[in-house]
């Protein structure tokens, strides 16, 4: 059995010592005291410990059941769901117009931290209610956000997403399922869609779908695509629930993870379905929510690893074997344990290490995705679009490399499912999947994103390193151990970047084969500059003469060695980005 306790003194850290959020004039954040949202972590942390994480080897071990056209969850979601709901945690940082608690989504990210690592595969209901109501929110007509708003927001209704096809995941432009337009302004939608996160279950009252379809007659290709809500049950005028609509699960599949979330095939058969947006905009309507959904399966990595890394520090302090070379730690025991060894230790550092930085990448990503969101602010909106790709495709290859680490401390233990080591890593792998596999993120980035207006965010992206650098050279300490490997793996990512500009044009093939390395070159650049401004904070702390002297040292400690043993990484991506194309496309089709 994996125990769970909520990382609330880290993310008080974050919020208050480096992102400063109370201070910030994002509307809102005002509210955002430390009290105030210590309290909210606070509580969030007791749901989680109690309620969700012993609910997560039971929704592995028991899964979602498919019978007679019925999904059912696994024994306790639908109690722990009913808390979630009375808690106000799923309206928790959507609009008060709508009956949510309008509260900072920095601060809906940081509470969904602890729901995802406490329970993954139940966090994906809520999840993708929060995404649907996303779309609804900023694309649909006051009409349609009246009826299925107020009964998203309080969780009595969930949502899905519904893009992928049997034959068209990546390539949405390949897509199929139709939405004939009817006589009374609705459409009847038709077709297949396969792998639907929350598809179906006993959770709610209504399941509302947005599903992706083409209007007849539409322009071929993604630019013919539309969205549509298509509720499970239809609604009455007067807001009751109607008759069943022509939707329904042609079967669930058996998977690796997250076997409490039921994982869909829906078939629709001429169902209502209410446009959302223009027609032929979908993809438009989609994109609105795309950096959120990014962002949040992002956070799905590290959270991961979180769970993991607790598990397998609480192994390492108690499972004893071999002895420290450097002298004996438990005389008492026939062995010490195994904490004491540098191996252990390099993997609980590297577990630590990303797990802290991924967290202040993600929580300073939410509060640019507030500050793009309250005041339309270009700059940052160029800056979200540009990080979304490397939050998501970075932090989940990590997540899962880190998850494996976790795994490893437990040596054999970690592999019987016993211990409950395997779920997270079984978990885990999925957020490299979902949401554009990690390889189309990394061609998102290097294809779209670092050309995008002109290269401005990116640009803005270096000057920000640099800013920071230059302020903050004075202090010696974080001159040396920060600010230096800062600069020079800041540096890496502009000889990439100039590397993709000189080569990409004379064959793109230089700059795609290199693009995966460029992800991950730039995710560390990142997880540099939050170690950074991690390493300032807690010096700060420490000179105006913090008690609690142990927390900021050992923040200190953690930001030095992912400096010195992680972004160091940096190098070996912008070497293999400089070989080329030649290496990687040197075989033949038929050659393999
Ligand atoms: C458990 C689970 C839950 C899911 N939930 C949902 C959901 O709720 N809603 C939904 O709509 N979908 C969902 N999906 C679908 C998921 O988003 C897709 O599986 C994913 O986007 C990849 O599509 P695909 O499987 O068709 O792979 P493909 O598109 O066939 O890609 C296969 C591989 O080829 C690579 N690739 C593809 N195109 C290119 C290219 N041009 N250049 C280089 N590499 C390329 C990809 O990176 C990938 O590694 C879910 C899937 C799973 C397994």
């Amino acid at each position: 059995m994996t125990s769970y306790a909520a990382p609330t003194k880290d993310m008080q850290f974050i919020l208050h010592e480096m992102l400063n959020v109370s201070a910030s004039d994002t509307p809102g954040y005002s509210e955002l005291e430390p009290d105030f949202t210590s309290a909210v972590l606070e509580e969030a942390g007791k749901l989680a410990t109690n309620v969700l994480a012993p609910l997560n080897t039971v929704g592995d071990r028991e899964g979602c059941t498919f019978e007679n056209g019925v999904v059912r969850t696994p024994a306790g979601f639908k109690d722990a769901f009913t808390q979630l709901k009375a808690g106000g945690w799923m309206g928790l940082d959507l609009d008060p117009d709508y009956g949510g608690q309008g509260m900072p989504y920095v601060l809906g990210t940081s509470v969904g931290e602890i729901f995802v690592s406490s329970n993954m595969a139940f966090n994906i209901y809520s999840g993708l209610t929060h995404g649907a109501y996303s779309a609804i929110h900023a694309h649909a007509s006051d009409q349609l956000k009246a009826i299925y708003l107020p009964n998203m927001v309080s969780g009595n209704w969930t949502g899905t997403m519904n893009l992928t096809e049997s034959h068209c995941g990546t390539d949405l432009g390949l897509m199929r399922t139709k939405a004939e337009p009817q006589d009374d302004g609705t459409f009847g939608v038709t077709g297949q869609k396969i792998f639907i996160s929350a598809g179906d279950h006993d959770l709610s009252e209504n399941v509302i779908h947005l599903v992706l379809a083409r209007i007849p007659g539409g322009p071929e290709g993604i630019k013919g695509v539309s969205l549509f809500i298509v509720p499970k049950f239809l609604v009455n005028d007067d807001g009751s629930i109607g008759a069943r609509n022509g939707v329904s699960v042609g079967s669930i599949e058996e998977k690796m993870g997250i076997h409490g979330n039921a994982t869909c095939v829906m078939n629709y058969d001429g169902a209502t379905g209410y446009l959302i947006g223009e027609e032929h905009k979908g993809m438009r309507a989609m994109f609105t929510m795309m950096n959120e959904a990014r962002h949040g399966v992002g956070m799905q990595g590290y959270a991961q690893a979180e769970a993991a890394y607790q598990n397998a520090v609480i192994y390492a302090k108690d499972r004893l074997q071999g002895r420290d070379v450097t002298g004996v730690k438990n005389p008492d025991g026939p062995a010490d344990p195994l904490i004491v060894h540098p191996d252990i230790r390099r993997s609980l550092m590297d577990q630590k290490s990303f797990i802290e930085g991924a967290r202040a990448f993600t929580f300073w990503g939410a509060s640019l995705i507030d500050q793009v969101k309250d005041s339309g602010d270009r700059d940052a909106e160029g800056l979200v679009s540009l990080l979304m790709p490397v939050i998501k495709g970075f932090q989940t290859d990590k997540g899962f490399e880190m998850a494996v680490q976790a795994q490893q401390v437990f040596g054999g233990h970690g592999y019987i499912e016993e211990h409950g080591m395997s779920q997270f890593v079984r978990d885990a792998r999925i957020a490299q999947i979902y949401e554009g596999a990690n390889g189309v993120q990394a061609l998102d980035l290097v294809g779209r994103k670092l050309a995008a207006d002109g290269g401005k965010p990116v640009m803005a992206f270096f000057e920000l390193v640099k800013a920071f650098i230059k302020e903050n050279e004075g202090n010696k300490a974080l001159n040396a151990h920060f600010l230096a490997p800062l600069k020079s793996a800041s540096k890496d990512l502009q000889t990439a970047a100039m590397y993709f500009m000189e080569n990409g044009m004379k064959n793109p093939n230089h700059a795609l084969a290199g693009s995966y390395d460029f992800m991950h070159l730039f995710g560390h650049v990142c997880l540099g500059l939050m170690w950074a401004r991690m390493g300032k904070s807690a010096m700060v702390a420490l000179e105006n003469g913090a008690t609690d002297t142990e927390f900021y040292e050992t923040k200190i400690a953690t930001g030095r060695y992912y400096m010195a043993r992680q972004l160091p990484a940096t190098k070996m991506h912008l070497a293999r980005i400089e070989s080329g194309a030649d290496p990687v496309m040197s075989l033949a089709a038929d050659s393999f």
